[in-house]
C-alpha cells in the first residue's frame, strides 16, 4: 500500500478550486528544493520539520547539502532521509543540487541568489523574506516554537505555489514577522520560557496535538504531562500529523502512546479514552485534576466535555474553514468565556444524510440503508446533474459515499481536509499563549485569535477579546462549578495528584 495523501489533497484541492485528481497530478509534478544556514540556533529544527512537512505531499523533494562552511551534517542528512522514507518510502527525499525547476526554499538569513523564499525563527517567532528582501538581525536565537513556526511558515509559502492557489485567493507577503507569544511585537522579543508543565492536559492528540506534542518536544520541556485520545494512529494521520510514521500506521499504535514514545524528557501519563473518562478518572482521584488544559480536538461536544473539567485555563487550538486554511486559539476560563461560550452546539445543522439527500437526489429511505451498495436501479428518478456525481460511485456501499464526495464537518465524520502546516500553526497559537500567560507577558480580557494561512497572521486584525456570553452556563451555574472545582481540589490533595 502506498502513502494516502487524501487529506492534504483534498486541502489543497478545495484552497485551489480543483478536483482531487487534478491537484494530485500537479504536486507529483511539483519541485521543491531546501537549503539551510545549520549553525543558525533553531534551523536544523526548522528544517526537519520542513522536510516532513513537504514530504506529507506527493512532491518531488530535495535538500541542497551545501558546501565548504556551508555543508550540511552527513548524520542530517541521513536523519532527514529517514524522516522523509516514514512518512513515503516510495518517494525519497533527493540530496544534491536541484535539476530543472524548482521552488526553492531557504531556511537562514543569506539565502543563495534562485530562493524564492527564505525563513528563520527568531526567538519563539518567525521572520520570513521574499527575494530581494534583506533580513533585519534577530533579536535572540531561534527556539523550538520559533522552529516549528518558521517551517510551517515557509511550508504555507510552498503550498500557494504547489496547489497554484487562484489569484485573489491567497496574499503574498514579501515580509512577514510574527511572534505567537506576543501578537503585534517584533519577533524575539519576548524570551520567556515554557514552565516545567505541573498538572496540565493536552486533549487530543490529533493533527494539533501532535503539533503541540513536537514543540513541547523541541523546547525540551520537562514535567509530567496528562494525554488523552481514544483513537489509534492510522494511514491517513501520517500525512496530516506532525508525528507518526507509516510503521506507526502499520502497528495501529494508540495516539497517546505515540506522543508519549516521542516525549521522551517528559512524564506522559497516557489515558486511551475519551473526555468523559478522563473526567471520570479525575473525580475518582486516579489522575490528576489539570490546572491548564490545551485542547486539539475537532468536535464542538468533546469540546464542551472538556470545559467540563473545569481547569483554570484552557486554550484551545482548531482548524477549520471551508478549505482547512483557517486556525484559531481561543482563551477560556471556568468562570467565562468557557467553551461553550465560543462554541454553541448547533441542533439545527443538517445532518450528513440529510445534506447526502440534498447533493444527490437520493431518496433518505435508500440512504438509511448504509451498507448495500449502489446499484444503476438507484440512479433511476435522479437528474443529469445527479446521475453525474452518482454514477462513478455505483457499487459503494452508500453509507461510504458521505466520505467520498466529501460532505464533511459532522461530529463523527474523520474525513475533514487537514494539513500538518495548518495545525502546527495553531499549536504554536495554542503554545505562545501558554508562555505569555504562564510568564505575565499576557494578562487581561481572554482572547480569541484568528488566521488564514493562505492570508497570513495579521496582528492588527486576527484578535477579539471575548467576553462570557450571559447565558452560557459558565454564567448561570458559578455555585456549581466552584463547588466542582473545590470537590477536584480536595481530591487532588488527598491523593497527592
Ligand atoms: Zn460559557
Amino acid at each position: 500500500m502506498s502513502t494516502d495523501y487524501s487529506r492534504s489533497v483534498l486541502l489543497g484541492g478545495r484552497a485551489a478550486g480543483v478536483t482531487n485528481g487534478a491537484l494530485l497530478a500537479r504536486l507529483r509534478n511539483s519541485r521543491v528544493h531546501l537549503s539551510a544556514e545549520a549553525h543558525l540556533p533553531g534551523s536544523v529544527e526548522t528544517l526537519r520539520v520542513l522536510v516532513c512537512n513537504l514530504r506529507r505531499w506527493p512532491i518531488q523533494l530535495s535538500v541542497d547539502p551545501g558546501s565548504r562552511t556551508q555543508q550540511l551534517d552527513q548524520d542530517l542528512l541521513e536523519e532527514l532521509t529517514a524522516a522523509a522514507a516514514g512518512i513515503d518510502p516510495d518517494r525519497p527525499l533527493r540530496i544534491g543540487p536541484v535539476h530543472g525547476e524548482a521552488l526553492h526554499l531557504h531556511v537562514g538569513t543569506r539565502p543563495p541568489a534562485d530562493a524564492s523564499v527564505a525563513g528563520v525563527p527568531d526567538g519563539h517567532g518567525v521572520r520570513l523574506r521574499h527575494r530581494g528582501h534583506r533580513f533585519p538581525r534577530l533579536n535572540a536565537a531561534g527556539t523550538g516554537l520559533g522552529a516549528v513556526l518558521a517551517a510551517a511558515t515557509l511550508t504555507g509559502e510552498a503550498f500557494k505555489t504547489v496547489a497554484g492557489l487562484p489569484a485573489g485567493t491567497f496574499v503574498r507577503r514579501p515580509v512577514l514577522d510574527f511572534c505567537p507569544v506576543l501578537p503585534g511585537e517584533q519577533p524575539g522579543l519576548a524570551t520567556a520560557s515554557l514552565p516545567r508543565l505541573d498538572r496540565v492536559l493536552l486533549g487530543g492528540c490529533g493533527a494539533i496535538g501532535t503539533g503541540i506534542a513536537s514543540i513541547l518536544g523541541l523546547l525540551r520541556a520537562t514535567g509530567e504531562l496528562a494525554v488523552v485520545d481514544k483513537e489509534v494512529f492510522e494511514d491517513p494521520n501520517v500525512t496530516s500529523y506532525s508525528i507518526g510514521t507509516r510503521a506507526d500506521a502499520a502497528a495501529r499504535a494508540p495516539k497517546v502512546d505515540l506522543i508519549a514514545t516521542h516525549l521522551t524528557q517528559i512524564d506522559v501519563i497516557p489515558v486511551q479514552g475519551t473526555i468523559q473518562d478522563y473526567i471520570e478518572r479525575v473525580d475518582a482521584g486516579a489522575v490528576p485534576w489539570p490546572r491548564l488544559v490545551l485542547g486539539g480536538l475537532d468536535s464542538v461536544e468533546a469540546r464542551h466535555d472538556l470545559q467540563r473539567l473545569h481547569a483554570d485555563l484552557t486554550l484551545d487550538g482548531s482548524t477549520g474553514g471551508p478549505a482547512g486554511t483557517t486556525l484559531a486559539l481561543h482563551e477560556a476560563l471556568p468562570t467565562g468565556p468557557c467553551l461553550r461560550c465560543y462554541f454553541t452546539a448547533d441542533h439545527t445543522a443538517p445532518s450528513a444524510e440529510q445534506r447526502l439527500h440534498q447533493a444527490t437526489g437520493l431518496p433518505l429511505q435508500r440512504i438509511a440503508r448504509g451498507e448495500q451498495p449502489l446499484t444503476e436501479a438507484d440512479l433511476e428518478g435522479l437528474t443529469d446533474e445527479q446521475r453525474q456525481t452518482v454514477a462513478p460511485l455505483v457499487g459503494k456501499p452508500v453509507c461510504g459515499l458521505i466520505n467520498l464526495i466529501g460532505l464533511t464537518g459532522e461530529p463523527g465524520d474523520t474525513y475533514r481536509p487537514s494539513a500538518a502546516f495548518v495545525a502546527q500553526q495553531a499549536a504554536c497559537l495554542v503554545t505562545g499563549a501558554w508562555i505569555a500567560r504562564s510568564s505575565g507577558l499576557v494578562t487581561g480580557p481572554m482572547r480569541r485569535i484568528e488566521y488564514d494561512v493562505r492570508f497570513g497572521p495579521r496582528p492588527d486584525q486576527m484578535t477579539d477579546e471575548r467576553l462570557p456570553s450571559p447565558g452560557c452556563g459558565c454564567q448561570t451555574d458559578t455555585r456549581l462549578i466552584s463547588r466542582i472545582r473545590a470537590t477536584r481540589g480536595a481530591v487532588r490533595q488527598a491523593r497527592g495528584l
